[in-house]
């Protein structure tokens, strides 16, 4: 019998979710992250169900070239441009749109030769202070690329810090619209939070990502309530069954000790599968979809649950850890971090399983 986790991806869930973008930014052309390998999901089966999107967005050269060499035709940028100079001819001939956050990134693209031109995301830092030109270098910025031959057409745009947060997006977006913006360029500057909430970032292009897996990225919003649809559940079953005596202790570090008799489970998950070690005794998990909690410490291979609410579970027993009855964002809270790094956490051995 083969291991019994598996990450099941729902892709009609990426279609609504996709229409949620849609309507919340009818006037907007959508370019969809499918950055880190599409948020854990996979990068080319979701490109394709996202086929709809105006545009993609990666972090990396080689999953630029994975969607063009899989004939995508659509737009994709690169997030945070190049790298290396030599990454330029690869742009060129699979005619990538380029961020460009430093000069040297716009001595690059003047040295490069293409025949097609490359349009340009000039990337601003109004205020998260971690890629992007001062918004007083832009007319800096706007000169040097003149000197560029294959200078395509130029995007402003930046991003947010706490567009998901009370603080909102106000003063970033009072920075971005005082700039000394020329007439005729371009903008985008909306991620999820941004899409969801705040009509007034739309611009020309929205950059949607975990909304379009399926997740909040509100702390006070659930998916459900935005109309979005998870699209990886992550499965496994149980295991192994115990019954154990009244202060017994289960797991590494012996840290959750039983009140009563009771009888638990062993499910096979571990951090080793992308399931976060700092899931404390409580974490919600669905069991027969009946929702339990883990106990104590999460193991490389394994974690451990409480069957108090479903007696009748025996090995075999179906487990949701995430997804489908259970969000992501429940869990990521249990686990004091975010659903977008344990989307992002699916180990390479958990089998991914494409259903339409
Ligand atoms: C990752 C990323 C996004 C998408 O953000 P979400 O919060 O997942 O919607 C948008 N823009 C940039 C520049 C990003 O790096």
């Amino acid at each position: 019998m083969t291991r019994p986790i598996q990450a099941v991806i729902q892709l009609s869930a990426l279609v609504n979710n996709l229409l949620v973008a849609r309507q919340a930014a009818p006037d907007s052309k959508i370019i969809s992250v499918i950055k880190a390998n599409a948020y854990g999901h996979g990068l080319l089966h979701v490109a394709k169900a996202l086929e709809e999107s105006d545009g993609f967005a990666v972090l990396s050269l080689q999953e630029a070239v994975r969607l063009r060499e899989a004939g995508f035709t659509q737009r994709i940028l690169l997030l945070e441009g190049v790298f290396t100079e030599t990454e330029m001819v690869t742009v060129t001939e699979h005619c990538l749109s380029l961020v460009i956050h430093t000069y040297e990134q716009i001595a690059w693209l003047r040295h490069a030769w293409a025949a097609q031109r490359i349009d340009v995301f000039i990337k601003l830092n109004t205020g998260m202070h971690r890629l992007g030109f001062a918004p007083q270098e832009l007319p800096q910025v706007l000169s040097a690329l003149q000197t560029c031959p294959i200078l395509g057409r130029v995007i402003l745009m930046t991003h947010f810090a706490t567009a998901d947060e009370g603080e909102g997006v106000r003063e970033q977006l009072a920075v971005f619209q005082e700039l000394n913006r020329p007439h005729g360029l371009l903008a985008s500057l909306a991620n999820s939070a941004a899409v969801l909430r705040y009509p007034e970032t739309h611009a020309d292009w929205v950059r949607p990502g975990i909304m379009l897996y399926g997740a909040s990225p509100f702390n006070d919003v659930s998916a459900a309530e935005l109309g979005l649809e998870p699209v990886m559940t992550l499965r496994s079953a149980v295991i192994a069954v115990q019954q154990i005596k009244a202060g017994a202790h289960v797991g590494y570090g012996g840290t959750f000790t039983a009140d009563a008799d009771m009888r638990i489970g062993v499910v096979a998950c571990g951090y080793a599968d992308g399931y976060p070690r700092h899931a404390a005794t409580g974490t919600p998990i669905l069991v027969d979809g009946i929702r339990t909690r883990t106990l104590g410490r999460v193991s490389m291979d394994m974690l451990m649950i409480d069957l108090t609410p479903i007696p009748h579970v025996e090995i075999g027993a179906p487990v949701t850890l995430w997804g489908e009855g259970l969000s992501v964002e429940e869990v990521a809270r249990a686990a004091c971090t975010i659903s977008y790094e344990l989307l992002c956490a699916r180990a390479e051995r958990v089998p991914l399983i494409v259903l339409n």
